[in-house]
């Protein structure tokens, strides 16, 4: 509860109604804006719970007009007043405050201000490196600091959730060693340690294993993670997890308690979460969407059309089905009268993609098939496209013929850029769980099996004896929170068995050395009594991001990073001193 009490005040502001009448307040905050009017000068004051009108009457006030005659934009005030019912016609239906107003008898100025760079207001235009750099600023206009107040709650409430199911929060170091998380760490200096350096930690994953092994149980943290990554719209090189671990638990415990859990804190939101969550597996979302966070707030699903071509004349689609490969399409329903540019564009984006191309056949309103490749199929073919993607006059047929995870992913994209620029109605949450991920990912750079989550991920039981064998076909048990085509969390069933760990870091390329000398603390605890474990990190920025309904995680974060990573406000990274440097036995470039 944000009010008066341990303060200056006797009210704050925004809270003023008609039950107040008659009352003499004492409040105190920043001049949001000044009018003069016949006579009378008018404040709106803004303090963190709203704004309330004050009115300065040159006969009544006293010093207190000279005052506001005085006092410009983001003054900070003190005022002493008497509420009253605003007059006939004045009353404001817009503001919470809008029945009453303040007339004041005294005015004090607490500070005055220099002219703010915007703004203080919804919606403003300015730029984003501006609203950073002077982000104290930014923070009082409603809109930013409302999203400090969700993301408040929300933290608040995964707390009281977890606490509430047996939870205890630990803190773990941020001086660590290096985790792999598979991203790129930062690295701090050891001064005690010349030549040695501290990793920050990607997540505080081997700790909070390292917890269930110490008989924690139940584990959760609040936790700040780094990663040394380019950085995209929804990403910072600093970033927020609610990581949680549990012991003696199958899968399907965690994802339970996860959506009872994710309900109470939507609910806390004011959104709601229908519960239980739709769970849909690795492969076929990625069959039916082309991606392993699919959204599912529109259709458009790739459909397999291998059947209707499997006679095809077309070398491109029969040499890919020779050769194992799949013939996939998608309907996009009105964009079959689109200009030849749209489609150009659109297999320019199946190319950069990794595609050999994309097979468009456009069936005008007019009842003209087009296309370049239209030519090479039969009517029954064409038929058969139509029937297996209900598509008709009006609508694009996209297809890409290639292997079965390309054709997936290529048309992912292509369904996600035909969404957008169809304005395709994407409102509400669609929330569901991706589950039974494959443990690795052939990594074709590097020509080696990498982790698809992280070394620890637990192999189905049922696989791990063709592990070496077939590794590609291992699957594990994995699950990812999807909401409305964002991952917002992830995690697995870890490996508790050290001979299985083993293997699996084998798999991974990882020598024993290497291994020992990376995680042999986690290989020796894991020797030490480890109990089946597993658990789950939400990425709490873009969760609020989302439920804030924001367009950027920078909107959620109190001081975020430029996509450049810096701090427009504070001037971070900078250079430091020769003689720091020293003590750190390091030299600048
Ligand atoms: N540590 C993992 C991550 O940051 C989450 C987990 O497996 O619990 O993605």
């Amino acid at each position: 509860m944000f009010d008066a009490r341990y303060s200056t005040r006797t009210h704050v502001s925004g809270a003023l109604r008609p039950e107040n009448v008659g009352a003499t307040v004492v409040l105190a905050g920043w001049i949001h804006r000044r009018r003069d009017h016949g006579g009378l000068v008018f404040i709106d004051l803004r303090d963190r719970s709203g704004i309330v009108q004050c009115v300065f009457d040159p006969e009544t006030a006293g010093e207190a007009f000279v005052t506001a005659e005085r006092v410009r934009p983001e003054w900070v005030v003190s005022l002493v007043g008497v509420v009253r019912a605003r007059p006939e016609g004045t009353v404001n239906d817009h503001m919470p405050t809008g029945a009453i107003e303040v007339v004041v008898s005294e005015a004090t100025v607490l500070n005055e201000a220099l002219t703010p760079p915007f703004e203080i207001d919804a919606g403003i235009e300015t730029d984003e490196i501006t609203r950073l750099k002077y982000r104290y600023i930014d923070i009082r206009r409603p809109e930013v600091l409302a999203a400090m107040v969700l993301r408040d709650r929300v933290t608040q409430r995964f707390r009281k959730s977890l606490e509430h199911r047996g939870f205890i929060e630990v803190e773990t170091p941020i001086l660590g060693k290096s985790t792999p998380e598979g991203a790129r760490d930062f690295l701090v200096p050891s001064r005690m340690s010349p030549g040695e350096f501290y990793a920050l930690p990607q997540s505080p994953q081997l700790y909070k294993q390292l917890l269930m092994v110490a008989g924690v149980e139940r584990y959760y943290q609040i936790a700040r993670c780094f990663r040394d990554e380019d950085l995209r719209a929804d990403r910072q090189p600093e970033f927020t997890q609610v990581d949680i671990e549990m012991s003696f638990i199958r899968q399907d415990d965690i994802l339970t308690m996860m959506e009872e859990v994710m309900h109470e804190v939507m609910q806390e939101a004011g959104h709601s979460l229908p519960v239980p969550l739709p769970r849909i597996t690795w492969a076929a979302a990625m069959d039916r969407f082309g991606s392993d966070r699919p959204d599912t707030r529109f259709g458009m699903e790739l459909v397999c059309l291998s059947d209707v071509f499997a006679s095809s004349g077309f070398k491109v689609f029969s040499g890919a089905l020779a050769s194992g490969g799949r013939v996939k399409g998608l309907c996009a329903k009105g964009a079959g009268d689109w200009p030849r540019s749209r489609m150009d564009a659109l297999n320019q984006l199946a190319l950069d993609n990794g595609a050999k191309g994309l097979a468009w056949v456009a069936f005008t309103s007019a009842g003209e098939v087009k296309g370049p490749v239209a030519k090479f199929f039969s009517e029954d073919e064409v038929a058969g496209m139509k029937a297996a993607l209900d598509a008709g006059p009006g609508d694009l047929v996209c297809m890409v013929a290639d292997t079965h995870a390309l054709a997936n992913e290529v048309l992912g994209t292509i369904r996600l850029r035909l969404a957008d620029e169809l304005d395709v109605p994407r409102v509400g949450f669609s929330t569901l769980w991706v589950v039974d991920f494959p443990l690795l990912k052939w990594d074709a750079d590097e020509a080696r099996w990498t982790a698809n989550h992280h070394p620890f991920t637990r192999p189905f039981d049922e696989h791990a004896a063709t592990m070496e064998t077939d590794p590609g076909a291992v699957l594990s048990y994995s699950y990812d929170l999807v909401m409305n085509g964002l991952e917002i969390g992830g995690g697995t069933l870890r490996i508790h068995d050290p001979k299985v760990q083993a293997r699996v870091l084998a798999l991974l390329g990882m020598r024993e050395e290497e291994a020992s000398e990376q995680f042999g603390f986690l290989l020796d605890a894991l020797a030490h009594g480890a109990p089946p474990h597993g658990g789950i990190a939400l990425g709490l920025d873009r969760l609020v991001m989302l439920l804030a309904g924001a367009p950027s995680i920078r909107d959620v974060i109190a001081f975020p990073k430029t996509s450049s990573g810096g701090c427009p406000l504070t001037g971070a990274p900078a250079s430091v001193s020769a003689r720091q440097l020293h003590e750190v036995r390091l030299k600048a470039e």
